[in-house]
């Protein structure tokens, strides 16, 4: 089988597929023969809970609506009992060595299939009921449990294929066994996917059914760069795989001779690259990679897996000191959490209401927990003895914003000072990714230290299209006019009151962008330390006046395909080479490889 997706990130992995749906939260793999009793062990417990379960639930709808009511139960209590259930999943267990979950669904598949021939129309509604029953017996096998024991025992290299997956469960997964991520859901933007690319993991998104099409346990071959993904490859297709492989890392290493060059435009414009980073061990592999510094640390991070203790400052503290550390000097920006209130590691935080995506989020989480947020900004407040450190707010949506945060950065300077400890001034900055902070950018850019685009979110705002779901993702332009424009207005804001701007959203790391983004004027950048050689590679060999003109012309164009048309013209001499164009909006050229 061949799928077809958006490949972002990367390279070809290979491996036995492990399937995640999250919607249901079931986890299906195979397993080695060694672990077929402690699945069917697995089994027989979710049974019995589940028989416990129903019995409650009897007693419960005889107490309250009266014995007849509850029949419906009696059937299931049966099924419970009925080796055409349990005794089939276990056979599928013994015989194709899958988990519980994979054997519990295969088995609830074939007697669905018996109930869609029967003619009686009663025994076709029953099978309403035996998935009824198999739901439960998945809610209590409760396989999805910690992400980190996911791979435990299996055997080889994985390939995890879910539904959709949150950059904090890849955060704690073995990677050494994960050769590639593949996901229903998803774009070149999804955190997820960002983070894929940061740690080198072949990652294909927007499939929209690989979790329900893959079986568990088939052999599978992803390529991150074309978005293809094989499954049970034959002879051909893996030496063509290989081939791929070879020109793949062959085309890394060339980028290597690039890296530690200084990075200059053939007119002499020094550009300033940094990298992205989710966890402070990445800051010295960063440096090798070519990085300046680091231009955006997403401290939410340092809260995947590690419970309601990494919300202390003395943890955090001792992470962003780590990270200073290991950025030997360089210069540190570290982004405040931007999580929304179900991803913190606490029961509930405290804050009333419904959750929404466009709810409490960022900054505004943060300035809505004080304490957390005091917490987070001491731990950065003493971290700053240890070097050059930045503070940055995500998510701000004005100037009201902006004051209060500043106002907790100087109370939690002088809790510090009360305590005895030295408090050092800090620069602070703002990402620019929500609309209205961009529209209002020149208030914002006399009370702030430094600005940074966050365009993977002011595109999907200014746009309104939501950067992780696959069936708008032909939507979310980056060459829209209307991001020209904003780009355009923020740049001119921050350059009018002399405070540095950079951009920290993916659209930095695609060569083809970068161009562009150079044009409009910019000279700060930070991307994924992957991304780092090629963009060196690439502005070394742009004229920024040249650019600049360029810019010009696309800021002319009525729609995105006027404005990239603009920016091919002016890329063509050069798209003989392999190197441009990475994202899926020109990611042309690296298909080739
Ligand atoms: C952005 O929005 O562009 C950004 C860099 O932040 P994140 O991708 O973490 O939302
Ligand atoms: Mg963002």
């Amino acid at each position: 089988m061949r799928l077809k997706g958006l490949g972002v990130s990367p390279g070809i992995g290979i491996g036995r597929a492990l399937v995640l749906k999250r919607s249901t939260r079931e986890l299906r793999f195979r397993v080695p023969s060694a672990l077929v009793p402690r699945e069917l062990e697995r089994l027989e417990q979710a049974r019995s809970r589940s028989r416990e379960q129903v019995e409650k639930i009897k007693g419960r709808m005889t107490d309250s609506v009266g014995a007849d009511h509850a029949y419906l139960f009696d059937a299931q209590l049966l099924m419970l009992d009925d080796p055409m259930l349990i005794e089939r999943a276990a056979r599928i267990i013994r015989a194709e060595r899958l988990n519980a979950e994979s054997a519990l669904q295969r088995s609830l598949q074939q007697i669905s299939a018996f109930f869609d021939r029967a003619e009686d129309p009663y025994l076709r509604e029953r099978k309403g009921d035996v998935a009824d029953v198999v739901g439960r017996l998945c809610m209590n096998l409760r396989a999805t449990g910690d992400p980190s024991d996911w791979f435990k025992g299996l055997e080889g290299p994985m390939v995890l294929v879910a539904d959709e997956i949150t950059p904090s469960v890849i955060a704690q997964l073995d990677w050494s066994v994960l050769a590639a991520l593949v996901t229903d859901a998803g774009s070149w933007t999804y955190h997820t996917a960002i983070l894929a690319r940061s740690l080198r993991i072949p990652a294909v998104a927007g499939l929209h059914n690989a979790s329900s099409v893959i079986p568990p346990g088939a052999n599978m071959a992803v390529d991150g760069s074309t978005g293809e993904v094989i499954t049970d490859p034959d002879q051909p297709a893996l030496h063509q795989i290989a081939a791929r492989r070879r020109r793949r890392e062959a085309y890394e290493q060339s980028l290597d001779e690039f890296r530690p060059l200084p990075a200059v435009t053939i007119d002499g414009v020094v550009i300033r690259l940094e990298a992205n980073i989710e966890t402070p061990d990445d800051a010295s592999r960063a440096e090798q990679r070519g990085a300046e510094g680091i231009g955006l640390f997403r401290s939410e991070f340092l809260l995947a897996g590690g419970g309601q203790s990494a919300l202390a400052e003395e943890a955090q503290f001792t992470a962003y000191r780590r990270l200073l550390e290991g950025a030997d000097g360089r210069r540190v920006t570290v982004r405040t959490f931007d999580v929304s209130e179900p991803q913190l590691p606490i029961e509930h935080a405290g804050v009333e209401g419904t959750r929404t995506p466009l709810g409490l989020r960022g900054i505004r989480l943060s300035l809505a927990l004080d304490e957390i947020f005091q917490a987070q900004l001491r731990a950065l407040l003493r971290a700053a003895a240890h070097g050059p450190l930045r503070i940055m707010f995500p998510f701000v949506s004005g100037v009201e914003e902006l004051r209060a945060a500043r106002a907790a950065v100087a109370r939690a300077a002088d809790t510090l000072r009360s305590r005895g400890l030295p408090a050092p001034a800090v620069p602070i900055g703002v990402m620019i990714e929500v609309p209205s902070a961009a529209l209002t950018a020149d208030l914002l850019a006399p009370e702030a230290d430094f600005f940074s685009l966050g365009t993977n979110d002011l595109i999907q705002y200014c746009l309104a299209v939501d950067r992780t779901d696959d069936r708008v993702s032909r939507l979310y332009e980056p060459l829209h006019p209307a991001i020209l424009r904003t780009i355009r207005l923020v740049v001119r804001a921050a350059r009018r009151h002399r405070i540095p701007v950079a951009v920290c959203g993916e659209m930095a790391a695609d060569p083809a962008l970068l161009t562009l983004l150079i044009g409009l004027g910019l000279t700060e950048f930070s991307m994924a330390p992957a991304s780092i050689g090629v963009a060196k590679q690439v502005l070394r060999g742009v004229s920024a006046a040249e650019a600049r003109r360029m810019a010009g012309r696309a800021l002319l164009g009525r729609t995105s395909a006027e404005v990239e048309r603009t920016l091919t013209e002016f890329l063509a001499p050069a798209a003989g080479d392999e190197v441009h164009r990475t994202t899926p909006h020109t990611a042309n050229e690296t298909r080739r490889l």
